[in-house]
């Protein structure tokens, strides 16, 4: 450190090359070069001329801007204006050395680094990373699973955003947990707060039979876009960004508030300016909390430009966005305002380029999905390999399981493990010889890729156990549900059951065939955990929001319920009549 300390000080280099910048004096004063900055009233100049603004500074103008037009900035808003949470490094590691949690708006602002103080459901933190594309390696997975055991839980969670996250974090240990994740090329940042959650792609990208076209490195790609523009940060509220290639795992883009989905244009209706190939289709507003589809824009991209047009959107969304009320916070609402022609006119004069309107009668939309190939082993494009998809019940792995797939991954794949939104994970590129030691040692840990289980189909949110906004536990729940149906039944044809906590709806219980949502119920004069059950949700080709079908039901009485409702369909259905037919 002393001799880093004296080389920046001292040394000729630096001080040479910083007299050759084209700046200078604080007060007008002049440098070496002549060249005069100015710093006083009004913006501060070089030459005469203003600084550029700031990336970053458009949400400040857009706080401006909404107080100057006579609204009330929310809470979060004025927070988020007395603080840059990007700035809060040094707090975070104070705060951790002296084994305190945050208080007050800085329990908001500290979500920014993916770091919730999820008091008083639990008085510890809950860390949630970012792992673009679902894709992570041997040796990460591995040395998260260690750091788990030392700074939390001892157990990691899958989310419905192919992303991982730690919980039972103690406050002396929220530092080494960034530290230890960032060492593993982990990142946190923007996970939480107002920002751009982890960027989805198509779990088999690279290795499906069916897709049109690979989005792993897509989302790779908007990813260290989004880490590196500041202005990425700071949104009204939060904001998902998916793409799908068109393969067999479908990564409900249509749940988003920025869908990129692969389609081709056939020859037939190709054109000069638009030759026949593979593009995407842009699609905006999804947001299935507020029971709404992301849906089409009209306009098709080039794959290599989504990520500056995705740029443009969340520049408009940041500039146009509420600021006022968080309930209509979200990219939806701008665009119910607004409506999509001055919505994609606003991106357009953003990136400054027109957009490609093309009818929909010149696209063909694919609907390769397959909704058991998330689970078991299937044959991959390249010959001789197989991937398989391992269930793990709502979601969670322990530190121990966690070693022991990456350590298959590493010996019997290439080393990927690829996470699904389904709550999964996959081992990809197991040569066919392999397929039974790989099923052997799944099993041998606990765990099993047998798509006939209920649990392959279970989501669930944190719930009660982790989240102060739950009605209900939805984990523990959603397992005694999934215990109770695998006792009375053999799935043949797959039932999603999504158990979320609270309109939030992170678990997304509108698309489920069975969604369930947590209240409370009234029970001998007591309030006890409970569900709303919804039926027939769907995404993709079988798009629809969920119907209220029972209300207050009570957690205890949900297993047989939810047993009716499945019995029920097993006994009226015709023939191959899935669920949601
Ligand atoms: Fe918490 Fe509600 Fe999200 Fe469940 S849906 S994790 S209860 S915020």
């Amino acid at each position: 450190q002393k001799q880093y300390l004296s080389g920046f000080a001292f040394g000729t280099d630096v001080a040479r090359a910083v007299s050759n910048l084209p700046i200078i004096s604080g007060s007008g004063g002049n440098s070496g070069n002549g060249t005069s900055l100015k710093i006083g009233d009004g913006p501060a100049t070089i030459d005469g001329t203003a600084f550029p603004t700031r990336p970053e500074n458009i949400a400040l103008q857009a706080q401006a801007d909404t107080e100057s037009a006579g609204g009330k900035l929310c809470n979060e808003e004025k927070a988020k204006r007395e603080k840059n949470p990007l700035d809060m490094w040094d707090e975070i590691a104070a705060r951790s050395d002296a084994g305190e949690f945050p208080k007050g708006t800085d329990v908001f602002l500290t979500k920014f680094h993916g770091l919730f103080y999820v008091a008083p459901a639990q008085d510890s933190f809950m860390c949630r990373m970012r792992i673009p594309g679902g894709l992570l390696y041997g040796w990460q997975f591995r040395g998260l699973a260690d750091l788990s055991d030392v700074s939390a839980g001892g157990y990691i969670d899958v989310t419905t955003r192919a992303n991982l996250q730690y919980r039972e974090i103690p406050a002396d240990q929220a530092a080494n947990i960034l530290y230890g994740i960032r060492e593993l090329d982990v990142v946190s940042l923007g996970s939480g707060g107002d920002n751009i959650r982890n960027c989805t792609a198509s779990a088999l990208s690279g290795i499906d039979t069916t897709e049109l076209v690979e989005t792993i490195p897509m989302a790779k790609r908007m990813h260290h876009y989004i880490l590196n523009h500041r202005e990425m940060y700071g949104l009204p509220r939060k904001f998902n960004i998916a793409f799908d290639g068109g393969g067999s795992i479908a990564s409900l883009d249509d749940t988003n508030d920025i869908g990129f989905r692969a389609v081709t244009v056939p020859p037939k209706h190709a054109s000069d300016d638009l030759p026949a190939g593979v593009y995407f289709q842009l699609t905006l507003g999804g947001i299935t909390g507020h029971k709404d589809f992301a849906r089409p824009t009209g306009v098709l991209l080039d794959g290599k430009d989504c990520y500056e047009v995705a740029g443009g959107i969340v520049r408009v969304f940041v500039k146009s966005g509420d600021r006022t009320d968080r309930k209509k916070a979200r990219l939806k609402y701008v665009l119910d305002d607004w409506g999509f022609d001055k919505f994609i006119a606003a991106v357009e004069e953003e990136i400054g380029k027109p957009l490609r309107r093309v009818s929909e009668d010149r696209i063909v939309s694919v609907d390769n999905e397959d909704r058991l190939a998330h689970v078991g082993f299937h044959t991959q494009a390249q010959a001789g390999k197989q991937y398989c998809g391992v269930v793990l019940p709502v979601g969670r792995i322990t530190s121990d399981q966690a070693r022991q797939l990456s350590d298959i991954a590493d010996e019997l794949g290439n080393g990927e493990i690829r996470f699904t939104v389904w709550q999964n994970l996959i081992i990809p590129n197991i040569r066919d010889e392999d397929v039974d030691e790989v099923r052997r040692r799944i099993e041998a840990m606990g765990l099993g890729c047998d798509a006939s289980s209920f649990r392959a189909g279970l989501v669930a949110c944190t719930g009660s156990a982790g989240c102060k906004f739950a009605a209900s536990d939805t984990k523990a729940d959603a397992m005694r549900i999934a215990k109770h149906l695998e006792s009375q039944f053999t799935l043949d044809s797959p039932i999603n059951i999504h158990v979320t906590g609270c309109h939030h709806s992170c678990a997304q219980h509108y698309i489920g065939d069975i969604g369930l949502i947590g209240c409370k119920v009234e029970q001998d004069d007591d309030m006890v955990d409970g569900y709303h059950i919804h039926l027939g949700g769907g995404w993709g080709g079988n798009q629809g929001i969920g119907r209220l079908a029972c209300e207050f039901v009570t957690a205890v009485n949900a297993p047989t319920t939810v047993a009716a409702i499945v019995g029920s369909y097993l006994e009226q259905r015709n023939d191959n009549e899935t669920f949601i037919e």
